[in-house]
């Protein structure tokens, strides 16, 4: 207001205070950050100093525009932004909204789950420069690839832009880009966004650009396909080289009690002493371990800010009841069949409940003295039915987003991005924490197999304990479509928690999976799988082979 008023007083124009130090100040703030010496939670916080002070200017800027009839002034592009459809997660591409919105770019920001369609529509709509995906689970991957066939289908020519947790400089170059005659780039983080756009919208660097990027997803793919087909054993002979849990000396834990149990309103400030930091900095590009990064020599100070406002954050979240956190865990007998899969068990009728179709490595593992090391599946984990053992397995989904949104609509409407992004991050931090917690009361009390653990924060942050807890999704269970029959075993719903079409969870802030309490339970990667293996898959599953190669894409060892 001081900035106007002298310029008004000066005879100029309020729109020059924005073209002027406004933008003047958002330029250190861009150079600093390309730099590498301003970090990216400062850079939000900047451009909610720019965006408040352009909101309180914008009613004089408009009311000279009609006194005067002047137009809008230009942007430097207008880049149309989406999570694509079946994903929820949208932190990342929030944050690159908004370094493109402070460096002069108009984003139209489509949100998450948006179907392709919708997304074409509104790039013509709006005369978009450049279209920019967002995903972060792995079915999303197929979906930018959806996306792109589209774009050549209807005759699209603008860039394609991808991003996200999950997508790569060689998925991009292997599956989205050959399906696209248009530029196709992957940009990495938000730290680059800038320079790509800019290039893309250059006359003179463009083609240079678009033609690098090609050059180099080229050499990409003949390295990808240079690689030829995965290595693999037979999925008979991986299973021949199975772990064997020595079943006759071995006697599983019984759970305390069996069935499923809700827990609704769980306290905020027990799960948020199991908090782990670390990935809350690496949301906001600040590499480093935490507390160590509070000191570290070049994001320190950086940390230590984001730290601080994330502290008051979630003291007014626990004191003010901003979120809801439930959680509902199973414990049912189970056993292993066909070696690979898990029958599930109601405790009450013994009737079936659910078969855990599993994936095995098919791993060549012979070491140099010719002994076989073991191709893993989680089914290795559960007695044999034909053992006779009785065995168990754990199910759990918790969430600790319930309630979010008003919050964020309350931050966005304030033009205050960052902080509406800092809660979705605290709110994804919380979700992890229960689940880190919870785990803690299975192996102690629900199941209570380790009565006795006595654990420290950083020591569960470490998973020092006995027992794994792997999600769909993840390398050892990569199939996200056995969220399904997890969420209705459990009946998550009832808890408020739901799937998209993706298998994206909501509220976002959630975590679901699987207990083993064997002591040799341990995470590990599936990796690439063979055709005899997807087939063997698709027909315990009962679904069709191009389904399941489809539902595990990533994990293909060979061009389906
Ligand atoms: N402390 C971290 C915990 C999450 S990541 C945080 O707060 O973000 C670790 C979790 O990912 C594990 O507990 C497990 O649920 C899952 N996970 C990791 N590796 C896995 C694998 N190979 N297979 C299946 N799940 C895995």
């Amino acid at each position: 207001e001081e900035a106007r008023q002298k310029m008004e007083a000066q005879g100029g124009h309020p729109i020059q205070v924005i073209e002027g130090p406004l933008m003047d100040g958002m330029n250190v703030v861009g150079d600093l950050f390309g730099a590498g010496k301003m970090f990216l939670p400062q850079v939000v916080k900047s451009a909610r100093v720019m965006k408040a002070a352009v909101a309180h200017l914008e009613p004089f800027i408009e009311e000279e525009k009609i006194r005067m009839g002047l137009a809008d002034a230009p942007a430097k592009g207008v880049i149309i932004m989406a999570t694509v459809k079946g994903d929820v997660h949208d932190i990342g591409k929030n944050i690159v909204g908004v370094v493109l919105r402070c460096n002069n770019y108009k984003v139209i920001d489509l949100g998450v789950m948006v179907p392709c369609q919708k997304i074409l529509d509104a790039a013509i709509e709006h005369k978009a420069d450049i279209i920019g995906l967002s995903g972060l689970i792995t079915p999303s991957l197929e979906e930018m690839s959806h996306v792109a066939k589209e774009m050549q289908r209807q005759g699209f020519d603008l860039p394609l832009l991808i991003g996200g947790a999950t997508t790569s400089r060689v998925h991009t170059a292997v599956k989205i880009a050959p399906h696209y005659h248009g530029p196709v780039v992957y940009v990495p983080d938000a730290s680059r966004a800038v320079g790509v756009c800019s290039n893309l919208l250059s006359d003179t660097l463009r083609d240079n650009f678009v033609k690098e990027v090609a050059a180099d997803y080229a050499k990409a793919r003949a390295i990808f396909e240079g690689r030829g087909d995965a290595k693999l054993l037979p999925i008979a002979e991986a299973r021949e080289q199975r772990y064997r849990g020595d079943w006759d000396r071995y006697t599983p834990p019984k759970p305390a009690w069996l069935g499923v149990r809700e827990f609704r309103d769980y306290p905020l400030a027990d799960i948020a002493a199991c908090i782990d930091w670390t990935p809350f900095f690496q949301s906001w590009e600040l590499a480093g371990r935490y507390p160590a990064l509070l000191d570290d020599e070049v994001v320190g100070e950086s940390a230590r800010a984001l730290w601080a406002d994330a502290q008051a954050m979630l003291q007014q979240i626990i004191s003010e009841k901003w979120l809801g956190a439930n959680a509902v865990i199973g414990l049912f007998p189970a056993a292993s069949v066909n070696h690979d899969d898990i029958e599930i068990f109601d405790p009450a009728t013994g009737e079936k409940r659910m078969t855990w179709v599993g994936l095995r490595q098919q791993l060549v593992k012979t070491d140099k003295d010719g002994n076989k090391n073991p191709d893993w599946c989680l089914a290795d984990f559960i007695a044999p039915k034909d053992s006779g053992v009785e065995d168990y397995i754990g199910a759990f989904a918790v969430t600790g987003g319930l309630g979010i949104e008003p919050h964020v609509a309350r931050f966005e409407a304030a033009n205050d991005d960052y902080s509406a992004i800092l809660l979705k991050a605290l709110a994804d931090r919380f979700a992890e924490a229960f689940a880190e917690l919870m785990h803690r009361r299975v192996r102690t009390e629900f199941w209570g197999y380790a009565p006795e653990e006595a654990l420290d924060n950083e020591a569960l942050i470490d998973e020092k304990y006995r027992g794994i807890r792997p999600a769909p999704g993840y390398p050892a269970c990569p199939d996200h479509t056995v969220k399904k029959e997890l969420f209705t075993l459990l009946d998550v719903p009832a808890i408020g928690m739901t799937l998209t079409e993706g298998y994206a969870m909501l509220p976002t802030a959630a975590v679901s999976g699987f207990y083993f309490s064997h002591p040799d339970s341990r995470y590990f990667g599936v990796g690439k799988i063979s055709k005899d293996q997807v087939e063997s898959y698709a027909q315990r599953r009962g679904v069709s082979v191009q389904q399941a190669e489809r539902d595990l894409a990533p994990n293909l060892g060979y061009n389906a």
